[in-house]
């Protein structure tokens, strides 16, 4: 099947004619193609964009909300069809894509339907001034979405959905490697109402259309979620522009275990910490710090969990760890697991491809645990962004948090312990900008979302992202 650009509320063709293989990665095989779009298609998306926006920025909330709360609806209502297409473009078991992909994307339009009638401006009376100060928020024109494949829909309208409802125009780009849903997304923003313009999606690699996007003089904002060196490359381009940016990138979150902490919990979540989406989820706990007290029993448990998770193709409902995204990921992460054995690391289990029945030249691995002696190695510091943890022991507080910390990200981390002090204490010190206390990848939308150090800088999220994504205007009126 050829997916195509959606400009002006239209399907059509990329301009030159270029286009890209697309793959299911749970059987290695091409299943479509999709539209390497140049500048010109980019150009093309910016005036629709830009022709749409003084109607849209125009708009009242409420017209705004009633058209973000339908399109919720619609991905609500095609739960099934839009969990297929993802888990077959993604390789992601279908059941994940059913409970976290799609209902998440529907929950995005409608925590941004709801939030855009809740934002306020803001007033500051200069008492003894006789002067009142406006902050009024205005769109800011066009912008521009760039997400990555590891969650496409759900990370695509992540973005979307606040830039609309802030009265923005978009030009969005899904990651090459995952363009399906946000191919189907088009037709339900159709179905919706959303007026022909407000959302352009145009698909192709990042170094064509991405860097087309984000060049664009006139568009003003990038929204921008994928790898730490992409972002630099992106922060390179749009500085000197003055653009506003979002970036979401890497992450290499520790996993901080103290004896004290609910251990069956812990160690069940956990198993998903590391291997959820075949590790493929910027928020996992890539790094696993286990207080030496039940360093050894630790070992033991976690490998006996995770050896019962079904390796399987992904439309299988048993399947727990579905086929990685591409043969040139499944390259890098084996990449990683050969430079354990070099660096002195020894694989506790796991580490090797899986031939899976029904998927022979799919990307599967097992998922793989290997206990390291320093967080210095490669396996530490490096974003390895699949089916792969690293544990240590550590003996005190002090040390998890040098640990912890030690390296260049700082997305999320995971703590747990039943200590209330240590718990006040450690939240403070860790370097991320989220961090989760007996419990992973509970997220209320209200929240804001995003790193610091290498991971990223602004937050997604509730009213911060309402705030990316509007330009405050300060009016000052003295009176008499
Ligand atoms: P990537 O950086 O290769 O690509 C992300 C997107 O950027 C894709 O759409 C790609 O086409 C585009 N792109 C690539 N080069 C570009 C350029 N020069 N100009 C403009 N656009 C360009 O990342 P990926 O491999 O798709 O995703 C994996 C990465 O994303 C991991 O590092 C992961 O940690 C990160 N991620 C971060 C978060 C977060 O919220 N912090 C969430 C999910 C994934």
């Amino acid at each position: 099947m050829n997916i195509k650009n959606y400009i002006n509320g239209e399907f059509v063709n990329p301009i030159k004619n270029q286009w890209i293989d697309n793959y299911n990665p749970s059987i290695g095989e091409v299943y479509g193609k999709i539209p390497n779009s140049s500048e010109e298609d980019v150009e093309k998306a910016y005036q629709a964009a830009k022709n749409a926006f003084p109607s849209w920025s125009k708009t009242t909330l409420n017209e705004r909300s009633a058209i973000l709360s339908k399109i919720s609806f619609l991905i609500k209502d095609k739960l099934e069809f839009l969990a297929k297409a993802e888990s077959k473009d993604n390789g992601k078991p279908l059941t994940l894509a059913k409970a976290v992909d799609i209902p998440r994307a529907s929950s995005n339009f409608q925590f941004f339907a709801n939030a855009i009638t809740q934002f306020a401006s803001e007033a500051h009376e200069s008492v003894g001034l006789n002067a009142v100060n406006l902050t009024l928020r205005h769109p800011i024109g066009v912008v521009g979405c760039i997400s990555p494949w590891n969650l496409p829909l759900y990370l695509f309208t992540w973005k979307i959905a606040p830039a609309i409802a802030a009265g923005n125009c978009v030009v969005a780009k899904p990651s090459e490697v995952t363009p399906m849903t946000a191919f189907l997304l088009g037709e339900i923003c159709n179905e919706a109402g959303l007026p022909k313009g407000v959302l352009n999606i145009v698909h192709g690699l990042g170094s064509t259309t991405g860097q087309a996007i984000v060049s664009h003089p006139n568009i003003k904002a990038i929204s921008f979620t994928g790898g730490t060196s992409t972002g630099a490359r992106i922060a390179r381009i749009a500085a000197p522009m003055f653009k506003k940016l979002s970036l979401e990138l890497g992450g290499k979150n520790p996993n901080i275990i103290f004896a004290d902490c609910d251990y069956d919990k812990m160690l069940e979540t956990t198993v998903k910490s590391s291997f959820a989406n075949q590790g493929q989820i910027c928020l996992c706990g890539s790094r696993i710090f286990v207080e030496e007290s039940i360093f050894d029993r630790f070992k033991v448990d976690f490998i006996k969990k995770v050896s019962n998770l079904k390796v399987g193709i992904p439309v299988d409902p048993e399947t727990n760890v579905g086929a990685l995204v591409s043969k040139s990921h499944l390259e890098k992460v084996n990449s990683y697991i050969a430079i354990a054995e070099a660096e002195g690391g020894e694989i506790l289990f796991g580490g090797h491809e899986v031939n899976v029945e029904g998927g022979e030249n799919g990307y599967y691995l097992q998922p793989t645990i290997i206990e390291v002696k320093s967080n210095k190695c490669k396996l530490n510091q490096e974003e390895i962004f699949g089916p792969v943890v690293t544990i240590m022991s550590f003996k005190n507080e002090e040390e998890a948090l040098t640990l912890a910390n030690d390296v260049p990200y700082g997305l999320s981390a995971t703590l747990w312990t039943n200590d209330l002090n240590r718990t006040m204490t450690m939240t403070q010190e860790i370097q991320a900008g989220i961090v989760w206390v007996n419990t992973w990848l509970m997220r209320d939308l209200r929240t804001p979302f995003g790193g610091i150090k290498s991971s990223g800088v602004g937050r997604e999220g509730g009213f911060e992202a309402l705030r990316f994504f509007s330009e405050p205007k300060n009016i000052c009126i003295e009176y008499k």
